[in-house]
């Protein structure tokens, strides 16, 4: 039957009864645009903003609004989505950005999603084409598909640093001396439908391998974004990251997995303050003293990214949950940036409070022995190194490295970004 008959019918016959609702949807614009339906009674309007209002009636009505021009979703998918990015826009976004900043932005994609949506990575440095020896940082996002904030902000976050790396000393002096990576979105087909899991109802961070449970530490049988994250940890040396999720105002540290607390314990709290310190909502939170929570004294994560992060590559990595609403309206982004901008910048810096050192052969690999000597004496233990390079993010103060190739020196660990990334040439 014919919109245009339908219509007819409603109207001769069914203005006073209440219609049939097949579709659930949103129209972005004003009411007046389906007067006509509404007065025909053959629809229902609800919760009207200035961008636009539910909308609810018999199977047809997004086809017949449509071709009458009208901007509307299916309500099921993108209820209060309203005017967020769709995918192909984060991706044509991306491509601009590289584009206009050749200089410091490289896109780059680490494979595919199950729906073939690319996992888009920018990576963000000087001599971007060049794979440098300088401390290395992630941001991950939005792993959870409807845990949409983080993605924004790790767009936008993009998009200061390609606006603001001339005129902005502090950015251009972390980009100039560090390789910094951000993935907005690990899940997008799970963002696409607007949900936790990916397109195979997979949980991606319960995916990973577990520190207690599956110590297998191989991509076989994994997810394919789980696969394409792992891959690309492997072939980096990051020593610093965060993944962002919603749903809570926290910063989480490790371990998620286990009750033992992590041998950098005094660090990750140090590390997850500079996040929450500087987002006054997050810092203030009456229900985490500081905005910041060891993970398994909130609740255990089995395969998250976070303790594997670190149990196998030495990335010390903190969960980021940024926003109480998971999905709020897309209106509110601008707001959650504003109150958690400094805090993604504050973060990323902290990747330079750590010491490494760099070997004449590019190809070299072992293993280092890590010996805090003030302001406390402690052994930290031994850790791999490939590539000829190693660097770790430490606490504040002095240190012996002993590689296993008879080499031994010591060195200070300081807060600030070093413009040669406190690497020893040895
Ligand atoms: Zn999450």
């Amino acid at each position: 039957m014919k919109w245009s008959l339908l219509v007819f019918v409603f109207l001769t016959n069914l203005v006073f009864a209440s219609p049939v609702i097949d579709e659930e949807l949103y129209v972005i614009g004003s009411v007046e645009e389906v007067k006509d339906l509404a007065q025909s009674g053959s629809i229902v309007i609800d919760h009207v903003t200035e961008f636009g209002f539910e909308l609810y009636g018999p199977a047809g009505l997004k086809k017949h609004l449509t071709e009458r021009g009208i901007r509307v979703f299916e309500q099921k998918k993108d209820k209060g989505i309203n005017d967020y990015p769709t995918f192909e826009e984060i991706t044509e976004k991306l491509v601009e950005l590289a584009r206009t900043r050749p200089d410091i932005m490289k896109l780059f994609s680490i494979g595919k999603s199950i729906q073939g949506r690319d996992l888009w990575v920018m990576k963000i440095s000087d001599n971007v084409e060049v794979d440098e020896v300088e401390p290395e940082f992630k941001y991950i996002s939005s792993m959870h598909g409807d845990e949409i904030v983080g993605r924004e902000l790790t767009m936008r976050l993009i998009e200061k640093i390609a606006n603001e790396y001339d005129s902005n000393s502090v950015l251009r002096n972390l980009v100039n001396n560090t390789e910094i990576y951000i993935m907005p979105s690990m899940n997008p087909d799970g963002s696409f439908s607007r949900r936790r899991v990916n397109a195979r109802r997979i949980d991606l961070n319960r995916n990973f391998p577990d520190i207690i449970r599956d110590r297998d530490n191989t991509p076989a049988t994994r997810e394919p974004e789980t696969q394409a994250v792992m891959k690309f940890q492997s072939e980096r040396n990051f020593s610093l990251s965060a993944n962002f999720h919603g749903g809570s105002m926290v910063v989480n540290y490790p371990w998620d997995s286990t009750y033992n607390l992590h041998p950098l314990n005094d660090l990750l709290i140090d590390l997850s303050l500079s996040y929450s310190r500087a987002c006054s909502e997050m810092y203030e939170s009456s229900r985490f003293n500081q905005g910041i929570t060891n993970g398994a004294n909130w609740y255990l994560v089995r395969g998250g990214m976070q303790d594997w992060s670190y149990f196998w590559f030495d990335d010390l990595q903190l969960t980021l949950e940024v926003s109480d609403d998971k999905w709020p309206r897309y209106s509110e982004i601008e707001s959650f940036w504003q109150g958690q901008k400094d805090s993604m910048v504050n973060l990323m810096q902290k990747v330079h409070q750590g010491a490494g050192f760099r070997l004449a052969d590019k190809s070299a690999r072992g293993s280092v022995k890590i010996s805090q000597l003030s302001p406390k004496t402690r052994d930290l233990g031994s850790f791999r190194y490939q590539r000829g390079e190693f660097y770790k993010v430490l606490e504040v103060g002095e240190y012996r490295m002993s590689l296993d190739n008879g080499t031994t020196f010591t060195t200070t660990v300081s807060d600030g970004v070093a413009t040669n990334g406190n690497y020893k040439d040895i």
